[in-house]
Order: C-alpha cells, then sequence, then structure tokens
C-alpha cells in the first residue's frame, strides 16, 4: 500500500521565463472542473493508499486556488484515505498567491508546511525570471505563514540568473557583472536567512530548450554567468547556509536538523522495494509495484477522461532489475550521504569499488562508511560523476 501522496495543481498566475514545467494560466471554470476531477481520481484511486505518511500538493502554483477549493480536495483526501498522525503535508505556494488568512486556512486543514517559490531577493533578478512577484511581496509572504502558525516553512532560491545587458548593480563599486551576480547571490541567501526557515532549497538556473529565458540566451541579450561563477556560488550557499545551522542533505536541499523533506526523501531513498508513491493529477506521476506511470499532460483530455470514469494514463513502464540499480544510484547519489553499497548486488559492488578507485585521482567520489557518494568537489559535477558511475556498471565496456 502506498504512503506518499502527490497532487498536482497546474495552474500559475503567469509562466516564469526558464519554466519548463506543465503549467498554464489560471482559469476559474476550469480550475473548478479541475478540482472536480481531481476528487474523483481520488476516490479512484481509494484501493491502492494505505496510511499516507507525506502528501505534497505542488504545481504549478497550488496556493493559486480559494481557500474553498483547497478545502475540497482535503475533504476528498480525508474521506478516501487514512492519514498518519505522524504526518507531513506540503503545499507550494507562490508571494503573491498567499495571505495571512488564506495560511490560517491551510494550516486548519491539516497543511504542516510550506514550500514558497522565492527564487531571489533581488528585484532586477526577480524580473529576468519573469517572476509575478518583488522581493517585498517575498518578505511579507513569508512573515505572514510565520504568522499564521507555521513551524515548517521552506524558502526555494535560485542562482546562475542572467545577466541582462546594461543592468545596473545595487551594490557601490562593484562594475564587472560576474561580480556582481555574486553579490546578488549572497545577498538572497542573507535575506533568505533572515526569514529564518526550517528548510532552504538553491537551484542552479538552467536554460532549458525552448523556453523564452533560452532564446534570450541565444541572441545574447542575456548573458549567463560562466561555469567558474556558478561553482562559487553553489559552494557560497553550501558554506552560508551550513554556517547557520543548516544540514546539506541533498544536492539542493538544507535543513534544520530534523526539519529534511520526508516527501522528496522518499523519492531519493528509492531502494528495491522502496520510494513508492501516487502522483494524482494532469502530468502527475507514479511509482507503483515496480511500475512507473504518468497521466496526460492534457487537461482537457484529463477531465474529460475522469468525467468518463477512467484515469487517463499516457504511460506505463515496468522497472527492469537493471533500471532499478540504476535508478537506487542515481537517485541515491542525490543525497550528501549517499547510498550503502551493501544493498548492491555483489558483482556491481566489485565493478563500482574499481570506478571509484579509477576516478579516484580526480577526487571527484568516494566510498566512505560502507557509503558510494560525492566529495564536496563532485558535488557541482554529479550528473557526469554518476554517468562515470553507472557506465561502470556495463561490464562489457572495455577498459
Ligand atoms: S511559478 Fe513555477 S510552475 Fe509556475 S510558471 Fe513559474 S516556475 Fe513554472
Amino acid at each position: 500500500m502506498i504512503n506518499y501522496l502527490y497532487i498536482h495543481i497546474p495552474f500559475c498566475i503567469k509562466k516564469c521565463v526558464y519554466c519548463d514545467f506543465y503549467s498554464i494560466p489560471f482559469k476559474s471554470k476550469i480550475a473548478e472542473d479541475y478540482i472536480k476531477a481531481l476528487c474523483k481520481e481520488i476516490e479512484f484511486r481509494k484501493g491502492l493508499v494505505g496510511n499516507l505518511t507525506t502528501i505534497y500538493i505542488g504545481g504549478g502554483t497550488p496556493t493559486i486556488l480559494t481557500e474553498n477549493e483547497i478545502a475540497r480536495l482535503f475533504e476528498a483526501i480525508k474521506d478516501n484515505y487514512a492519514i498518519n498522525p505522524d504526518n507531513e503535508i506540503t503545499i507550494e505556494a507562490n508571494p503573491r498567491t498567499i495571505t495571512s488568512q488564506k495560511a490560517e486556512k491551510l494550516l486548519d486543514l491539516g497543511i504542516n508546511r510550506i514550500s514558497i517559490g522565492v527564487q531571489s531577493f533581488v528585484d532586477n533578478e526577480l524580473i529576468t525570471m519573469g517572476r509575478s512577484h518583488n522581493a517585498d511581496d517575498a518578505v511579507r509572504a513569508v512573515k505572514d505563514i510565520r504568522n499564521a502558525g507555521f513551524k515548517n516553512i521552506s524558502i526555494d532560491l535560485i542562482y546562475a540568473t542572467p545577466y541582462v545587458k546594461g543592468q545596473g548593480s545595487k551594490f557601490k563599486g562593484v562594475t564587472s557583472s560576474f561580480e556582481f551576480q555574486i553579490q546578488n547571490w549572497i545577498y538572497s541567501l542573507q535575506k533568505a536567512l533572515e526569514l529564518n526557515p526550517e528548510h532552504i532549497s538553491i537551484y542552479e538556473l538552467t536554460p532549458e530548450v525552448d523556453t523564452p529565458l533560452y532564446e534570450g540566451i541565444k541572441n545574447r541579450r542575456l548573458i549567463m554567468p560562466d561555469e567558474v561563477v556558478i561553482s562559487e556560488m553553489y559552494y557560497k550557499g553550501i558554506d552560508m547556509l551550513k554556517a547557520h545551522g543548516y544540514n546539506h542533505y541533498e544536492i539542493s536541499n538544507f535543513a534544520r536538523p530534523g526539519y529534511e523533506c520526508r516527501h522528496n526523501l522518499n523519492y531519493w531513498n528509492r531502494g528495491y522495494n522502496k520510494g513508492e508513491y501516487l502522483g494524482i493529477g494532469v502530468g502527475a506521476h507514479s511509482f507503483i509495484a515496480g511500475k512507473r506511470i504518468s497521466n496526460t499532460r492534457d487537461i482537457n483530455y484529463y477531465i474529460e477522461s475522469i468525467n468518463n470514469n477512467k484515469i487517463p494514463i499516457a504511460e506505463e513502464h515496468y522497472i527492469t532489475n537493471d533500471e532499478a540499480l540504476k535508478e537506487f544510484i542515481f537517485l541515491g547519489m542525490r543525497k550528501i550521504d549517499g547510498i550503502d553499497i551493501e544493498f548492491l548486488p555483489d558483482k556491481k559492488r566489485v565493478l563500482i569499488k574499481k570506478a571509484v578507485e579509477d576516478l579516484a585521482p580526480y577526487g571527484l567520489v568516494e566510498i566512505k562508511d560502507n557509503h558510494l557518494r560525492l566529495t564536496r568537489k563532485g558535488l557541482i559535477l554529479m550528473s557526469e560523476v554518476i554517468v562515470q558511475v553507472l557506465l561502470s556498471l556495463e561490464e562489457s565496456r572495455p577498459s
């Protein structure tokens, strides 16, 4: 039985220039139909769910929904599923869609964690990213959430925001655009720390093809920081957050002790029989009984299909043993503690140990206390290092 539930709300105030998630502008009529469909899907999936440990309402911007719409969703959840009293229930928020009054209502519904997409405390950067809020909105929103009584708040920040040609600096005496980007980043980290959240996530802004951000970089209106600057930003983030008592537990995630995100840890703690979750809603993914399943990404088709009593599955794929092993490695190595190599089949463990020996001169990955993990130097090169580790599993690979 599944104990981890994700519900997708695809609506946003407007599209951010870097976003390639499935999200659409909010319209009250379609939101109304969508909530009805979600409540039905929750009921259809009843037989799969055990005692829920975590619920994650993500998006999109779930707090764009009215208090009543969110309440109806929770009514459906509570009518159909059992919730463990020791739970983590998260909702994602955007600073412009949360007030003290709304936060109080969310708390009453049982939501005990808010993850707020602040991204930057520098207005110029927020404009560059096409965000729908400014820095003051973010400060006000976090304070409102705290005043409403939330004891678990997570702030998302983004680094490596491109520099807009001709943009001035808010810092006196800073003339180089790259120095200016680093100063902006330190400023955002400081502002986040002043708000004293329990959890902070820091993400590198990566230009995805077919986004306005990508086009802006291609036509040189936007200038990305170079790799050295990006690396400096990342390590600056790690050092500042750790110095303020945050535990760096995953490549991009930091938490006060005991506030690590239990929902996301379930994804990263993928073992051979672990990491199952149910995803409800348009474009939502599930991992159930060794099978990865995804719902359609077309909201109209989703609503129509659910109204016809059919869950609109777009893809289903049984994970082979080989794929399961790879997932265990690439998801687990995102964690700073890495993976326990005792869980690997003997032959694979030997191959991995050999790969780590081969990579030793670069100092990017290590086995310590039986755990395969990235070194501090290897964190910024996570994808490349994991690819090397995975390649080592191909026994026929020429040496
Ligand atoms: S708020 Fe989030 S989901 Fe919505 S457009 Fe911006 S990045 Fe995408």
